[in-house]
């Protein structure tokens, strides 16, 4: 099953549709063990009517469309038989496609919340009705959905790999290191700026691996490897509290499986 993100509008929900019910960071769903999260469809919606919104499409689940449901009120109880989950929590219980599908419909619920009016002149925008965009009636400006790049990356050293601890991560918890994309910068320019200003270390070999979306809110996370050329771990203490080198044998904990730093982990973890 995959996801395909679909902007064309459709006119109502079918019984059978799948429904995305999210409020905040949280998400209804049914997750029955840690490999399973059920979904609402459309006709189960008495369960939720009470506190849901205008739906609006995101795509398609599989054959299925799929809605998006916002609820504003942090208060509002979960239905009978569902229960409110972080959607972090969720990570490792997603199907890939699921996971895609969440991340569209986070990212367009960010992006609607956040352009409500025109940061050029403060009217109310409107909804474009063929495209996902929303424009300006006074002043003609358009704003469609934000996406924020961070590229992510392994760096290896022989046998050892460099991970850090951010200072916002749970104790005991290490990563690859990460960071935004500044404007103007290229993606590779941004793995090399990040990783000398976190741990001051230079790298080479430097090569694209995959991407994710990572909606927390609007990230499309680039991933790489690269290599230590030169420099020892002094670690920027403003971001990174700490950073060294692991062998497949002295890993510490590292993020969970549905992360790219997970996937790009276990694929140097195999070789
Ligand atoms: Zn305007």
């Amino acid at each position: 099953m995959s996801f395909v993100h679909c902007p064309a509008h459709q006119a109502k929900p079918a019984a059978s549709d799948i429904c995305l019910v999210i409020q905040g960071d949280r998400l209804l769903a049914v997750a029955n063990t840690a490999a399973n999260v059920q979904l609402p469809v459309y006709g189960d919606r008495e369960a939720w009517r009470e506190i849901s919104s205008i739906p609006l499409h995101v795509g398609l689940l599989g054959a299925r469309p799929l809605w998006l449901y916002t609820i504003e009120s942090a208060d509002a109880l979960a239905p009978v038989g569902w229960e409110w989950h972080e959607t972090r929590a969720l990570l490792s219980a997603f199907t890939p496609a699921q996971m895609h599908a969440v991340s569209c419909a986070r990212e367009l619920n960010v992006w609607q919340s956040r352009n409500r009016f025109c940061g050029c002149c403060g009217t109310p925008t409107i909804d474009m009705p063929e495209e996902r965009a929303k424009k300006c009636p006074a002043c003609s400006s358009l704003y469609f959905p934000n996406i924020s790049p961070a590229v992510i990356v392994a760096v290896t050293r022989g046998d050892q790999i460099l991970l850090g601890h951010n200072r916002n991560f749970r104790p005991g918890m290490f990563s690859l290191l990460a960071g935004f994309i500044d404007p103007g910068e290229t993606a590779e320019q941004a793995v090399t700026r990040e990783v000398r200003e976190e741990v001051g270390i230079e790298i080479g070999g430097l090569h694209y691996i995959t991407s994710q979306p990572w909606p927390f809110p609007n990230s499309l996370m680039l991933g790489f490897r690269a290599h230590h050329v030169s420099g020892e771990v002094v670690v920027d203490g403003k971001e990174i509290e700490q950073a060294g080198w692991f062998t497949r044998e002295t890993l510490p904990e590292i993020p969970r499986v549905g992360t790219v730093a997970r996937l790009i982990i276990d694929g140097w973890l195999r070789e």
